[in-house]
């Protein structure tokens, strides 16, 4: 694997995840992270076999028959072999997205929101496409072409960036692919791509964005743009 992924979700959220208990819009990013992150794949294999154990130990079963399946079952889980990311699902019938002349390539996750109506909207250099997801937030891929500066910017909500091609950067940091952004209200940044590379992310908004700079009349489609 070319790039290794520095930025993950976390245990807390990758517990919640397994569980399935995180809201359906932050589950989808964090999905998307774990098809692009063998470390993230292990930690989830792990984490659902811990949680079968704690199922297993707080209602035992009643029949000697039901414990054995039971232990045949979580044997089973345990000898999983280690996920090879060269047999990932996604990688043998990759999920395409047009934007113009250029193809990306997206996860396994995002294949059932993306497709040939994914409709761009386009600013300057930079393209957002809604993606027919978000029940309280707003699912979008987000393009910016290289060299190029989103303005900075605070967020009313909360934030969450999944670079999928290139390469971000900001105050924090530098994320590739697979890399996981989460921003709070909390947080101020202006992202930017490099000089000589564009970018695509998935980007899940639970309120718009809040410019700081500029003349808010030129601010207020980008705006609209993002959300
Ligand atoms: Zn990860």
């Amino acid at each position: 694997m070319a790039h290794a992924v520095k930025h993950h979700p976390g245990i807390p959220l990758l517990e919640q995840y397994v569980e399935g208990t995180l809201e359906a819009d932050i589950a989808l990013a964090v999905a998307a992270h774990i098809d692009l992150c063998p470390h993230c794949q292990q930690l989830c294999l792990d984490l659902a076999a811990e949680q079968g154990l704690l199922l297993e130990q707080s209602a035992p079963p009643p029949e000697q028959q039901l414990s054995d399946d039971m232990d045949a079952m979580l044997a089973e889980i345990m000898a999983q072999p280690q996920l090879d990311s060269r047999e990932l699902p996604h990688q043998l019938s990759p999920v395409q997205v047009q934007l113009r002349d250029k193809t990306f390539t997206v996860p396994r996750a995002l294949a059932r929101l993306v497709g040939q109506h994914t409709k761009w909207t386009q600013l300057g250099s930079i393209a957002n496409a809604k993606l027919p997801a978000g029940d309280k937030r707003h699912v979008s891929l987000l393009y910016i072409d290289k060299d190029t500066a989103i303005p900075q910017h605070t967020h009313k909500g909360l934030e969450i960036t999944l670079v999928l091609s290139g390469r971000i950067v900001d105050e924090q940091g530098s994320y590739g692919v697979g890399d996981l952004l989460i921003n709070t209200p909390d947080d101020t940044h202006s992202p930017r791509t490099l000089p000589n590379e564009d970018c695509l992310c998935l980007s899940v908004l639970s309120a718009p964005l809040q410019f700081n700079k500029g003349i808010t009349r030129l601010l207020n489609p980008l705006q609209h743009l993002f959300y």
